[in-house]
């Protein structure tokens, strides 16, 4: 597999360089340089594959040879050992729900498939890595499940003291082992500030090896595609055999940058929904053409896309040959500010007794707007990003009390392990010195 960068000024590298990098050294983005699309005999007989031999076949696809065929099964099996199922929710309407692994939300795909992959190039070599993330609440606890008692790697997790919700703070801080959290007296920008210039710093960098586990490693994005290839499975296994509409809640624009490596491997697609909160660049851009970050970005209930520029759109318009036109082919876009968002929440708990998340209902909202503007039936899928009871405060304000899974319960119970830290880089630096 060869990547290039996005901004053309760095050199073509292999799948392991771009894992360890993270970011090429021109600051762009790493991206296949092909996608051959997969044969049509597997597309016929797709909806007899589980996700995992469906995941295989996308991943062998992407990587080729940079992992052995029987290497690849075997990460893959350990990587993605939960499920990713469709519920029907309303007719011809569907829930993909993604909260199934260990910290009930969608970048357990990411984190964990970045895990077995550096953990499997560095088998061969005896080196020990050091992995930095900075975390507004989501990241890090995918991160820390997903790296977990993983050979040669150890985590140091940064999170803003007293700005993550209680299960986020204990999915970061419970775990042990070679993962550990600071809790640093400050914001997100803060955190990840700190991170910034540890990898810039030269006394850290030449006696360590740091990197980085961010949404912008290509080893997080190929996991993705994977669960839209099986959506378009199971709708083909229970018989619906309408157009397929994927309404997708976004933030840094991963998951559905993801999707539409789906499609350029050949899954058949009517439109991706590009659904937003007000934090709405990518929404606007495909109505007006003009893209303008916000910043600062905007505080809503749906704050694991509260994004003001997302850092993975260069992916997604380089997926689509930096053609505005062909991106309005494909994706539509919808944004919905929180009384909307509560109000959906609100709505079809009522009528169906289905329980979302707020980022979920946003995707849910998107959706419905667009199917809307149809004259034809087609089979409408919604992204469930994370499980309802991460977010359990906004929930249970709108739609009433609501159980909590045993596992998330349990996690409550546990007691936190962090050390407190300024956001002064020298005492940042002066920690790393000491503790890796
Ligand atoms: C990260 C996250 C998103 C946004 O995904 P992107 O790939 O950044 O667009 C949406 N919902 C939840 C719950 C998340 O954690």
């Amino acid at each position: 597999m060869k990547l290039y960068s996005t901004n053309h000024q760095s050199p073509d590298v292999d799948l392991a360089e771009a894992v360890f990098r993270g970011l090429p050294p021109d600051n762009g983005l790493y991206m296949p340089t092909e996608f051959k699309p997969l044969p049509s005999s597997f597309w016929d007989n797709v909806q007899n594959l589980s996700l995992q031999e469906i995941a295989f076949e996308i991943a062998h696809a992407l990587i080729g040879e940079d992992v052995p065929t029987e290497d690849l099964r075997q990460l893959i099996n350990r990587a993605i050992d939960f499920e990713a199922p469709i519920v029907k929710v309303e007719e011809n309407t569907y829930c993909l729900e993604l909260f199934h692994g260990p910290s009930m939300a969608f970048k357990d795909f990411g984190a964990r498939f970045m895990a077995a992959l550096m953990s499997y190039f560095l088998q061969k070599s005896q080196k020990q890595i050091h992995i930095l993330v900075a975390t507004s609440g989501d990241t890090g606890g995918a991160v820390a499940q997903g790296f977990y008692k993983t050979p040669n790697i150890d985590v140091t997790i940064l999170y803003p003291s007293g700005k993550v919700s209680d299960i986020q703070e204990k999915q970061l801080t419970t775990l042990g082992e070679n993962v550990r959290a600071l809790e640093v007296s400050g914001t997100f920008d803060d955190c990840q500030k700190l991170v910034k210039q540890a990898f810039l710093d030269k006394d850290l960098t030449s006696k360590f090896d740091l990197a980085s586990a961010n949404s912008i490693n290509i080893a997080r994005l190929i996991p993705q595609a994977f669960y839209y290839v099986s959506t378009y499975a199971q709708l083909k296994k229970s018989g619906a055999d309408l157009p397929v509409v994927i309404s997708v809640p976004s933030g840094n624009f991963g998951n559905l940058s993801a999707g539409i490596i789906a499609w350029r491997l050949g899954m058949p697609i009517k439109k991706f929904i590009a659904t937003t909160n007000v934090n709405n660049v990518v929404p606007t851009y495909l109505e007006s053409g003009i893209y303008e970050p916000i910043s600062p970005s905007l505080s809503t209930i749906s704050n694991a896309m509260d994004v003001g520029n997302p850092s993975n759109f260069p992916r997604m318009k380089a997926l689509l040959d930096n053609d505005l036109e062909k991106m309005k082919e494909l994706v539509a876009g919808y944004y919905y500010n929180d009384d909307a968002t509560r109000a959906a929440m609100k709505d079809v708990y009522e009528r169906t007794g289905y329980v979302m998340c707020p980022h979920t209902a946003v995707a849910y909202l998107g959706l419905k707007s667009y199917t809307n503007t149809l004259n034809e039936p087609v089979s409408g899928v919604f992204l469930s990003t994370a499980h309802y009871a991460k977010f359990l405060d906004v929930v249970e304000e709108v739609v009433g009390k609501q159980d909590i899974p045993q596992r998330l319960s349990d996690l409550l119970s546990l007691e936190k392990q962090a050390t407190p830290i300024s956001t002064n880089f020298a005492d940042f630096k002066a920690w790393l010195m000491e503790n890796l």
